[in-house]
């Protein structure tokens, strides 16, 4: 699929921000700095979309873009919520702050009818961290399906990488689960994503 367009739509933290519609939504969750806001812009092809920030953990809010993609396999545009939720796993964002995180993010992910699956992104040059592994496993077992996105794969050789992807899937210990490279600075693993987030826009 071809996006044609990425624009920003809203902010929220409240349920009544949420844009109206019935658009699909994919989101993307991980830890302040992995790489989301690259991603996204990487993704969408619009630079600046997504604030690529110098101050990790400062976006607190759920925020939604409208991309337009263009579906050749049915000759169809199609358009889709990319949902950017805020980082999590900063240790400066302290108690009181993730608190109030949970509870508007968790409202979210549990009740939006429109969600068709998450993006986990995972930085690809370490092990999941302990809030990487606890935020699968909640998404997990809350019936959402989650694909691993492995981040900044540019940073490491081939070989690497594919080690890697495998260590991730030990680490959450789901042999069979879906861990995608991906490199926003060299745009890999993009058409890759285009491609499982088609399979939502063409259902
Ligand atoms: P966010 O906090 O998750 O939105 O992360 P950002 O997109 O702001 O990126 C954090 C840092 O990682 C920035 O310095 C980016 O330039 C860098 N970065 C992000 N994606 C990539 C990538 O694919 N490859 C490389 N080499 N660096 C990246």
């Amino acid at each position: 699929i071809i996006i044609t367009q990425g624009k920003y739509i809203a902010s929220a933290v409240r349920a009544d921000q949420y844009p109206e519609g019935d658009l699909p939504e994919v989101v993307f969750i991980g830890r302040s700095n992995v790489g989301k806001s690259s991603l996204i812009n990487s993704l969408s092809r619009v630079g600046g979309l997504a604030r690529v920030s110098g101050t990790p953990g400062k976006t607190q809010t759920i925020n939604f873009y409208e991309l337009s993609a263009k579906i050749p396999s049915i000759e169809e545009r199609r358009s889709f919520f990319l949902v950017d939720l805020p980082g999590y796993g900063y240790a400066k964002t302290g108690q009181a702050n993730r608190k109030v995180w949970a509870k508007f993010i968790e409202e979210y992910l549990l009740k939006s009818p429109r969600l068709q699956f998450v993006c986990q992104l995972i930085d690809i040059r370490h092990d999941p961290m302990k809030s990487d592994i606890e935020m699968f496993n909640w998404l997990v077992e809350n019936n959402l399906p989650v694909l691993i996105i492995a981040t900044k794969a540019d940073k490491l050789s081939k070989n690497a990488v594919q080690k890697q992807v495998k260590q991730i899937k030990k680490v959450l210990g789901v042999p069979d689960l879906d861990v995608l490279p991906y490199s926003s600075v060299k745009s890999e693993g993009r058409s890759d994503l285009l491609d499982v987030i088609s399979t939502v826009l063409v259902e």
